[in-house]
C-alpha cells in the first residue's frame, strides 16, 4: 500500500506554535504590535513601502476596489479562470463583472479578449447577458499558479482604456518577473499595480490561518484603505488602550471590520521569514515532477519561463484527453483510490450556476477556459511535502495514465 499523500498541508514549525503562546500571554489578541511587524516585513519583502494587512484576501480585494472607485452598474474585466472571490467584490459594489478568456498555455488573463470586450461593449453590442454600453473602470489580473503575467502589458493596457488595476497575487507570494533576462526583476507588490492583494488562507504559500494584505506605492491610498478596514475610525484599538492612547474616536467614512488579529500575525512573522525557502522547496518538487512526468504523454506539465520567479502555489497538469479512456474526474477519481488528493483551479466563473444565470454566459463566450478546464488537475505540491510523497504521486499519475492507455486500446 503507497502513502496517503494530502492536497496540502502546511507548514508550521515551532516558532510559529511559541509565538502564537506568547501573543495568548501577552493580554493583546487583537490588532497590536505583531500586526504592524508582520506589515513592516512583508512590505519590505515585496517591495512595497505601504502595507496593510487585512484578515482575508478578500477583504483586500473589496478594500481596493471600493476605493479606487467602483460605482453599481460599471465593468471591471476579470478572468474567468479564477477563485469565487475576484469577481464577487465587484458584486459587493454593485459593479458588473466583465469574465474575460485565458490563455491555454499560463491560464492567465488573455489582454487581446480583453481589448475585445472593451470593443464590444463600448460599439454598444451585446456581451453575454451585460448591460451594453456600460462603463469600464478596472481590471483585476490574477496570477494563476504563481506565474506572474508580464505587468508592462497590463499597465500599457490600463492606460490605454484609462482603467484602475488590482492585482489578484492570492498565488504569487513571492513572485517576480522581468521583461528579458538584460531587464531587473520585478517583484509582485513592488509597484505591480495600483494595490496588490496577498492571501493567507490555509493553503497558500505562506499562511495565518485566514489572512491578507493589501500592498500600494500610494500613500494616501493606503491611509484609506487602513481607515476602511476598521469601520472608518480614526485611530485603532491598539492606539486608543496602549500607553499615552485616547479612548476617543471618530467614525470619518463608513467601513468594514476586516483587521488582521495579533494571534494571526504571529504564524505570519515566521512563515514570511520561511517564505523564500518555502518557495525554494517548492520549486524543486516542481522539477523533479517536471523531470520524473517528462515522459508521460498523457500529460502535459506547467510552463515555466526563464523571466519568471515562480512561486509554485499549484501544479495544474493537463490530460491530452484524446488519449485517455477516461475523463479528468474519473482521473482524479482513481488518483484518490491510489490515495492521492488532487484538486481542480478552477471550473471557470462563467460555468457557475450563478454567473450563468445571473450574467447570460455561455461556454462558447469564453472557448479557452471552457476547453481546458476539463482537462485540468492540480497536483499535491506544498513545502512540507518529503520525497516519499512526490514519489508516490509520480507512481500514481503513471499508474493511472498506463492503465487508462492500455484501456484505451482494448476497446479500440
Ligand atoms: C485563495 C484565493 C483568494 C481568496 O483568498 P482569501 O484569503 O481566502 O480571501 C482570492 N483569489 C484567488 C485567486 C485565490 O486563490
Amino acid at each position: 500500500m503507497d502513502l496517503n499523500v494530502p492536497f496540502y498541508r502546511p507548514q508550521i514549525c515551532e516558532a510559529e506554535i511559541e509565538e502564537v503562546i506568547d501573543v495568548l500571554r501577552s493580554g493583546w489578541l487583537t490588532t497590536g504590535p505583531r500586526v504592524r511587524r508582520f506589515e513592516e516585513g512583508f512590505g519590505a519583502a515585496v517591495g512595497s513601502p505601504h502595507a496593510v494587512a487585512l484578515n482575508s484576501c478578500t477583504a483586500a480585494l473589496h478594500l481596493a476596489v471600493h476605493a479606487l472607485g467602483l460605482s453599481p452598474g460599471q465593468g471591471v474585466l476579470v478572468p474567468t479562470m479564477t477563485f469565487a472571490a475576484t469577481a464577487e467584490v465587484v458584486r459587493y459594489e454593485g459593479g458588473i463583472p466583465i469574465l474575460v478568456d485565458c490563455d491555454p498555455v499560463t491560464l492567465n488573463m488573455n489582454l487581446e479578449d480583453a481589448a475585445a470586450r472593451i470593443e464590444t461593449i463600448r460599439r454598444g453590442q451585446q456581451l453575454g447577458g451585460l448591460p451594453p454600453g456600460m462603463p469600464v473602470v478596472g481590471i483585476m489580473p490574477v496570477h494563476v499558479a504563481g506565474l506572474m503575467m508580464n505587468v508592462d502589458a497590463i499597465k500599457s493596457f490600463a492606460a490605454r482604456f484609462g482603467l484602475w488595476i488590482v492585482e489578484d497575487a492570492a498565488h504569487a507570494f513571492p513572485a517576480a518577473w522581468r521583461r528579458s533576462a538584460l531587464e531587473p526583476w520585478q517583484r509582485c507588490g513592488e509597484n505591480t499595480a495600483d494595490v496588490t492583494c496577498f492571501s493567507f488562507y490555509a493553503n497558500k504559500t505562506i499562511t495565518t490561518g485566514e489572512g491578507g494584505m493589501a500592498t500600494t506605492h500610494d500613500s494616501a491610498l493606503a491611509a484609506r484603505l487602513r481607515l476602511l478596514s476598521l469601520h472608518g475610525l480614526s485611530h485603532g484599538a491598539w492606539d486608543r488602550y496602549s500607553m499615552g492612547g485616547s479612548w476617543d474616536y471618530r467614525i470619518e467614512v463608513p467601513g468594514y471590520k476586516y483587521n488582521l488579529t495579533d494571534i494571526a500575525a504571529a504564524i505570519g512573522l515566521h512563515q514570511l521569514a520561511r517564505a523564500e525557502d518555502m518557495r525554494r522547496t517548492r520549486e524543486s518538487i516542481a522539477m523533479e515532477y517536471r523531470d520524473s512526468l517528462a515522459d508521460i504523454t498523457e500529460i502535459e506539465l506547467p510552463a515555466v519561463d526563464a523571466n519568471r520567479v515562480h512561486a509554485w502555489h499549484l501544479f495544474p497538469i493537463r490530460l491530452r484527453s484524446e488519449l485517455l479512456s477516461i475523463d479528468r474526474d474519473a482521473f482524479i477519481r482513481q488518483l484518490q483510490e491510489c490515495g492521492i488528493s488532487c484538486s481542480v483551479h478552477w471550473r471557470p466563473l462563467h460555468l457557475h450556476p450563478y454567473y450563468r444565470t445571473t450574467f447570460g454566459w455561455h461556454t462558447s463566450d469564453l472557448p479557452v477556459a471552457s476547453d481546458v478546464w476539463e482537462r485540468l488537475v492540480s497536483l499535491p505540491l506544498f513545502s512540507s511535502m518529503n520525497s516519499q510523497e512526490v514519489a508516490a504521486v509520480v507512481r500514481a499519475v503513471r499508474r493511472v495514465c498506463r492503465d487508462a492507455m492500455s484501456r484505451r486500446f482494448a476497446h479500440s
